[in-house]
């Protein structure tokens, strides 16, 4: 078992985060902020999908009065990504926003840091802050090596956590992204090591989801498996549903992650099946999806590893040639006809 990072906890909204809760699986809309319905049913597809926390583009006045709106007529948390306005900043805490994300390569003045803090201290609303590679090449204005990154992005998230701090204010999730993975990994080892805030992980741009996913899964996971991080959001370029998959595989993979759905475990099929593995996996993870159960499953291809590989989970299904032995908790319970699988399955599910 994974031991996590001690950090604060504190609650964004309704929700409770740190070392004492769950990793917060979160996404962000991406439809326009002003089309209200579209947000609203973006927001509804996620929430229905398993993510807890939605963050929301809030770039212009209009943005924002639709952001309030928004709020009216949703119970998930939203967070308000505020880009370079001090006044969305405001507009979005008072508005009922969970929590504010700051860059700040784009909030610098002091005086507008300090009324944002004030105005989040008042509505007890969270803030991150979040420190982007690009932002800190963009502040110093001239192309910065790689390896120097790490130590300007560390440097500027010191200065910012500073203000809050000695304006007594600890509501405070911190995140520091790069696009390049292993940089990601290091950063945030490096921001674990000098706060004790939750952590926001995620990697900047990871791309389309066939190619975010890896990367997304390395970073990601790394910091995880090493305790580090306290909520995630996975990027790709696509329907964000996808994110909050794609994030579930890697917690659950973790085992920080308990769904109530069964888990499908199938083997790789090798010259040794006996069956069409991936047909018989299809047709089972179909039957399953109706299922509410945290089960495993396994659907194996021959009984030569598939027993022995499969002793973990509550059903293993190992192929023989025309039909499949059932196993239950590691012992063999049934033998059934290729046809028959899928409901002398389901019956064997329901006694469970
Ligand atoms: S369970 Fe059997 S068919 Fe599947 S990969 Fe292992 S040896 Fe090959």
């Amino acid at each position: 078992m994974i031991k996590r990072r001690k950090t604060r906890n504190f609650h964004i909204g309704p929700l409770k985060i740190g070392s004492e809760a769950p990793v917060i699986i979160q996404s962000m809309t991406k439809v326009d902020t002003q089309n209200i319905t579209a947000v609203l049913k973006q927001i509804k597809d996620l929430t229905q999908a398993g993510c807890e926390l939605v963050r929301i583009a809030v770039p212009t006045l209009k943005d924002s009065k639709a952001l309030r709106k928004i709020i009216e007529q949703t119970e998930t948390p939203l967070i308000a990504d505020i880009h370079f306005s001090p006044s969305r900043a405001i507009e979005a805490i008072e508005a009922g926003a969970a929590k504010i994300r700051l860059n700040p390569g784009n909030i610098k003045n002091k005086k507008d840091i300090l009324r944002i803090i004030d105005a989040a201290k008042a509505h007890n609303t969270a803030v991150r802050i979040g420190v982007n590679e690009a932002s800190i090449r963009d502040l110093k204005r001239q192309t910065v090596p790689p390896a120097k990154r790490i130590k300007l992005m560390l440097n500027e998230m010191k200065k910012y956590v500073r203000i809050f701090e000695n304006r007594s204010f600890a509501q405070l999730v911190l995140s520091a992204k790069s696009s390049d993975c292993l940089r990601n990994i290091k950063i945030n080892r490096l921001i674990a090591e000098h706060f004790d805030y939750p952590l926001h992980l995620g990697l900047t741009h990871a791309g389309l989801p066939e190619d975010a996913q890896i990367p997304s899964a390395i970073s990601i996971g790394s910091l995880l498996a090493d305790g580090i991080g306290d909520t995630i959001r996975v990027s790709v370029a696509g329907n964000p549903v996808m994110e909050i998959e794609i994030a579930k595989q890697i917690l659950t993979s973790l085992g920080l992650y308990h769904s109530a759905k069964p888990e499908l475990i199938v083997c790789p099929t090798c010259g040794r099946a006996q069956i069409d593995v991936i047909k018989l996996a299809k047709k089972v993870k179909k039957a399953l999806s109706k299922i509410e159960k945290p089960l495993r499953i396994a659907v194996m291809g021959c009984v030569v590893n598939g027993p022995g590989e499969a002793e973990d989970a509550d059903i293993a299904l190992c192929a023989a040639k025309n039909k499949a032995y059932l196993y239950k908790n590691g012992r063999r319970i049934a033998t059934i006809a290729e046809k028959n699988i899928i409901p002398e399955l389901l019956k064997h599910l329901e006694n469970i």
